[in-house]
């Protein structure tokens, strides 16, 4: 017989298991290749394995190839010796035929036979010989058990004379396919067709009686069998039809034979024949070599062979083979193929929609054939696959499309606040934020993916994610812009602060008195009070920049603390020895040349130029005390509050870092060392003139006013000369 590969096409048969218990390779590539009628709308399952059984040398394989124009090897008359080893397996070639349904062109006489449309595939089973060997029993066993899981229709082959001995190797046999029967399918109440084909039918006992006790053996084998606990109860027709005919010899009435065989090809031909598939495993072909082979290994490793199980792996298997094909050979080249699909993200998101469903019809052409619970679970597994792929895609475009929304806005925002002029910086904010969210929402609609074939929308979720993420990234663009606007807020009101305050101190210190400090720092209170007053709201500010509760009172303390820094700024840049000497030398020039009226006073004697000289020095030098501190008539120094605020806000645009401010007029004189330094640092605010500067001033002063004093008494003496 042929078996010299594949690529043999005259190859009509595979030695599926061969003398040493090995699987055929190959096997699907044959399967395929014999396989009739293969359509994209076959669902595979148009098919029927019929296998045949029973003892060596009964003509089991004259009566397959005759009935199924099969070309197993038969053995030779003259040799006597076994021939089948193992089991073949092939496709029919045809089903013998009582009708002549030759080819009116064929001119080859009667043409009894039909073609094989059901795609009968066959099995040849090594005889039982009741060869003692107990490797040859086992190999019985198992090929008994192998036949019976994967085959529909079991044909058992017995000679007539064998009928009705309860004994020998034909009991053995029955027995065989009995227990093993049992072990199968006792789960999945899998029903199995035995056809017992009796042989050599002589007609002196009819064929139903014949059956009768055949069916009379079966049941006592029944009754004696060790039957597992959940099938206790069941009956023989719970797990098996049977069906009898009979043939005649082969030699003494080969017409006849011929003639049963022909009628036995009917009933196969015949539609009720395999009762509405009623026996079949209900695995797709394609799958069929995987699963025989799965099959084989259990039975050869002594494994208990859970029927059932062994499906639903087949479907597994095959239904992640489609899985993997359709990812990879659908998805994942079609999607490489898009390029950079965020050039295009409208279009991409047309064909990547259009490209995810053809993967699943693809696969649901293929996979829909195997066990529904599994071809489903499957399926979303790719579904799952191909959606991970996409979701990603969909969450980079919207990504982006967030991230241009905002970064337009950045660039936008500034020339929008200044068009928008009179309206209110929270108002141009809100409406600016709720533009993007909008324009988000409405762009993300042209990107649009809708699983219709899972419960879980990842995509929807996907959405709601990347839109709190632009939420939660304009509320830190808003607050950016918030900090922005607070600071522009306390330049603003600093400098009108600055204007006013330093014009009053300049004025105030030009003319010093008593209650010069208590003016200025009344000054302080009313200009911060009114600059302060329009945000000012049931004792707690808001300067309506959308700020939390916390927040506006860290701006009032901001600004508070930059109205400190200026008063500190202006008084101690103004308190100088300079200014001071140009002060005091002023009030001693106003007192000493001018009346209490505000008139240039006229010298009239010596005497009156000392009085009035005297008079002017001490009012002048009585000024000085004033500038050694910022002190009140209460006597207190004014005192710089110290604010921590304690908010997230930047302090990098915050003028307050003390060294800067008193470094250059710190007192470097030893006997101000008397106050601690902690002292000192209070104090460091009111702090105006060291005892040095002081000193170094009534020394000018004095230069000055006794020049003034000589002037004034050399024009006397001038006047009363001339
Ligand atoms: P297998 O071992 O069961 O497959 O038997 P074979 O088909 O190889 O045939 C064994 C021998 O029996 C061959 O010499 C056949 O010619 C012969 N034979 C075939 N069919 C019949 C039959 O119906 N009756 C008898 N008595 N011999 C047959
Ligand atoms: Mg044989």
């Amino acid at each position: 017989m042929a078996n010299t590969g594949l690529n043999d096409t005259s190859m009509v048969s595979v030695h599926l298991i061969d003398e040493e218990k090995h699987f055929a390779r190959h096997l699907d590539e044959y399967v395929d290749k014999c396989y009739v009628g293969k359509s994209n709308d076959d669902n595979g399952l148009n098919y029927h394995i019929v296998s045949v059984f029973g003892s060596q040398s009964t003509g089991k394989s004259t009566l397959l190839n005759k009935l199924f124009g099969t070309k197993f090897d038969v053995m030779d008359e003259e040799k006597r010796q076994q021939t089948t080893k193992g089991i073949w397996f092939s496709h029919a070639n045809y089903i013998a035929s009582t009708e002549n349904n030759a080819d009116e062109t064929e001119n080859v006489g009667l043409k009894k036979q039909k073609a094989n449309d059901s795609n009968i595939y066959v099995l040849d089973v090594e005889g039982v010989d009741g060869r003692e060997r107990a490797d040859d029993k086992d190999f019985e066993r198992k090929s008994a058990l192998f036949a019976l899981a994967t085959s529909e229709v079991l044909i058992v082959n017995i000679f007539e004379h064998q009928v009705g001995l309860y004994q020998g190797a034909n009991m053995e046999l029955l027995k065989t396919v009995m227990e093993v029967n049992l072990s199968l399918f006792h789960q999945s109440k899998q029903k199995c067709l035995l056809l017992f084909v009796i042989r050599d039918f002589t007609g002196m006992t009819p064929l139903s009686n014949l059956g009768q006790s055949l069916e009379a053996d079966m049941n006592k084998i029944w009754t004696d069998l060790n039957k597992p606990d959940e099938c206790i109860d069941s009956k023989i027709d719970d797990f098996f039809d049977l069906k009898f005919f009979s043939i005649t010899h082969k030699y003494y009435k080969p017409d006849e034979f011929e003639h049963n065989i022909m009628q036995l090809g009917d009933q196969f031909s015949n539609d009720t024949f395999f009762d509405n598939n009623k026996y079949h495993r209900k695995i797709p072909i394609d799958a069929w070599a995987l699963y025989s082979e799965k099959i084989w290994n259990q039975i050869e490793d002594n494994k208990d062979l859970d029927l059932p199980t062994q499906q639903i792996l087949v479907s597994k298997f095959k239904c992640n083979e489609i899985l993997n094909n359709v990812y990879d050979a659908v998805f994942t080249k079609e999607f490489t193929e898009v390029g950079n699909p965020l050039e295009n993200p409208t279009d991409s998101c047309v064909i990547f929609n259009s490209l995810r469903n053809k993967c699943l019809s693809a696969y649901d052409s293929q996979a829909s054939r195997y066990q529904n619970a599994v071809y489903t679970d499957i399926r979303s597994n790719l579904a799952e696959k191909i959606d991970i792929k996409l979701k990603d895609f969909y969450s980079k475009i919207l990504k982006n499309l967030a991230d241009s929304l905002i970064s337009a806005q950045e660039t936008k925002f500034p020339d929008l606040k200044k068009k928008s002029k009179g309206m209110a910086f929270l108002d141009i904010l809100t409406s600016t934020t709720d533009g993007v969210i909008a324009d988000f929402q409405s762009k993300a609609l042209e990107f649009q993916f809708t699983e219709q074939d899972t419960t879980a929308n990842i995509y929807q979720d996907e959405y709601e994610i990347q839109l709190a993420d632009l939420k939660k990234r304009l509320e830190e663009f808003s607050n950016i812009l918030k900090q922005k606007e607070s600071k522009s807020l306390i330049n603003k009101l600093s400098r009108k602060f600055q204007n006013n305050f330093k014009e009053y101190v300049v004025e105030e210190l030009s003319q010093p008195t008593n209650l010069s400090w208590d003016n200025i720092y009344s000054k302080f209170e009313s200009l911060t009070s009114k600059l302060l007053k329009p945000y000012l709201l049931n004792a707690s500010y808001d300067f309506k920049i959308g700020l939390s509760e916390n927040l506006n009172e860290s701006l009032h303390l901001r600004l508070m603390k930059s109205f400190w820094n200026k008063f500190d700024n202006i008084v101690h840049n103004y308190v100088n020895e300079e200014t001071v000497s140009r002060v005091l030398r002023t009030v001693f020039e106003d007192k000493f040349k001018y009346d209490a009226k505000g008139l240039p006073l006229i010298w009239k004697d010596f005497n009156q130029i000392d009085s009035q000289f005297n008079n002017a020095v001490e009012t002048a030098k009585k000024t000085l005390p004033i500038f050694s501190a910022m002190k009140l008539s209460n006597g207190k120094l004014i005192q710089k509050p110290v604010y921590s605020i304690n908010d997230s806000v930047s302090d990098e645009d915050d003028d307050d870092d003390d060294a800067d401010y008193y470094g250059g007029y710190e007192s470097t004189d030893i006997s101000d060392n008397e106050q601690s330094y902690e002292g000192k640092k209070k104090n460091r605010f009111a702090s105006l003139l060291t005892t040095k500067q002081e000193a170094k001033i009534n020394q000018r002063f004095k230069k000055e006013s006794d020049a003034i004093y000589l002037d004034a008494k050399r024009s006397m003496v001038a006047n009363r000369t001339s």
